[in-house]
């Protein structure tokens, strides 16, 4: 554990910064469901566990507070405590196993598309599962990132890995192309070592055994490219989250520092070939005006902001920063029926400000984050690196 519950001392700024707690009176807040909780917890005492399905696992409250106590941590192990006692629900089996339903999704489309495009389908869903009709379920590409890489010619260059996370595998493998293609134009050659997922929605669904022997897996097979000499990127902040500081802190996974050490996030990896002169910035003109959303989970790998440093190195592209906040989705948690208002509610700044400003065009380095803004509001979503890989010249 990285900090003792007894540095808390009763600031609540914690809770001054929780988008949860700000949205719906159904939640304490992280002061009162976190350090002061624990204490009842470590005793045995009872409290109401269903407090903690209200956490959308933002880790803001860990990141303002003054002492650094690992709030999301303790909602973390007290749900494995309480998973114990309990059975999960088909709900959550379903949105803590979501690659395999990604990986169903792809090989059956497009009929899988139209499926989750039925209404009745949705309706289904809603009334039997609790996956609320008004979530936008995205669409399954039949080809994957990693079957679109395999069908490549051999390219040379320095090697480096990439862990591309179920998402862009399933659902965005543009995105995966163009990290692989901005990596080629600056010197590397992409190899991808074997992966699955990194087990973020089973941590978030209670299903901490199955994320952890998954975890494992990915651990052993990014230790062999680290032992090889490679670093590692990635490109989704939630899955880097998970691999750097979840396997560690919370799933225990012996060498995951190892690993951890040698991950870079993709933009703070270019933004370092930039500040060592071997950022390639044959950038091309583009005259247009992005929104910027910074999500949680790069927030919370303390890495700074280098999207938006690599952003303005894009001769006129005009970057404005969208208003500080948690977009609400967090992963699978705006799915669920129950939550799916607060998480609206949660966002509800960023959405008003993109209205108000009449904003066509967000980027976010994070699927959740850009799934959310563009259901909310209809704009275009990109990541960060597809707007390199547009400056590079498609
Ligand atoms: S911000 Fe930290 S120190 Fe302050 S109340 Fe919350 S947990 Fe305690
Ligand atoms: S992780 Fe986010 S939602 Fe959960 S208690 Fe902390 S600030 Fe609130």
């Amino acid at each position: 554990m990285k900090s003792n519950i007894d540095q808390c001392i009763k600031c609540s700024i914690c809770n001054v910064y929780c988008p949860v707690l700000q949205t719906t009176g159904l939640f304490p807040g992280p002061k009162l469901s976190g350090p002061d909780a624990e204490r009842f917890r470590l005793q045995r005492k009872a409290i109401p566990s269903d407090w903690l399905a209200f956490c959308d696992y933002c880790k803001i409250c860990e990141m303002v507070c003054p002492h650094n106590v690992p709030i999301p941590e303790l909602h973390v192990r007290s749900r494995i405590a309480w998973g114990k006692k309990r059975r999960p629900s088909s709900r959550e089996w379903l949105l803590g196993h979501s690659y395999l339903l990604e990986r169903l999704g792809s090989w059956t489309a497009p009929f899988s598309n139209w499926l989750v495009g039925w209404a009745f389908f949705r309706w289904l869903l809603d009334r039997g599962l609790g996956i609320d009709r008004r979530t936008k379920i995205p669409f399954f590409r039949r080809q994957t990132f990693e079957r679109w890489f395999r069908s490549r010619p051999f390219m040379s260059g320095k090697p480096i890995a990439y862990f591309y996370g179920c998402y862009t595998n399933y659902i965005d493998p543009a995105l995966g192309r163009a990290v692989v293609e901005v990596l080629e134009k600056n010197g590397f050659r992409v190899t991808l070592p074997a992966q699955e997922c990194c087990g973020l929605p089973l941590i978030g669904n209670g299903f901490f055994d199955l994320a952890a022997r998954l975890g494992e897996k990915n651990l052993k097979s990014l230790r062999k490219s680290v032992d090889e000499g490679l670093e590692v990127v990635f490109s989704s902040p939630s899955c880097g989250m998970t691999l750097m500081q979840e396997y560690g802190y919370i799933l225990h996974i012996p060498g995951s520092s190892v690993v951890a050490e040698n991950l870079y996030e993709i933009s703070q990896f270019l933004l370092r070939l930039y500040e060592e002169q071997r950022l390639n910035t044959n950038f091309k003109k583009i005259n247009e005006t992005y929104y910027y959303h910074v999500p949680c989970h790069l927030r919370a790998l303390q890495v700074g902001l280098p999207a938006l440093e690599l952003l303005y190195l894009i001769p006129g592209l005009q970057i404005i920063e969208l208003p500080e906040g948690c977009c609400g989705l967090a992963g699978t948690y705006g799915f669920k029926r129950d939550n799916y208002a607060v998480a609206r509610e949660i966002g509800e700044e960023i959405f008003q400000a993109i209205r108000k400003l009449d904003a066509r065009r967000v980027i976010s380095d994070c699927e959740a984050c850009r799934m959310q803004i563009a259901h909310q509001t209809g704009v275009k979503t990109f990541h960060t690196i597809q707007i390199l890989r547009q400056a590079y010249g498609e």
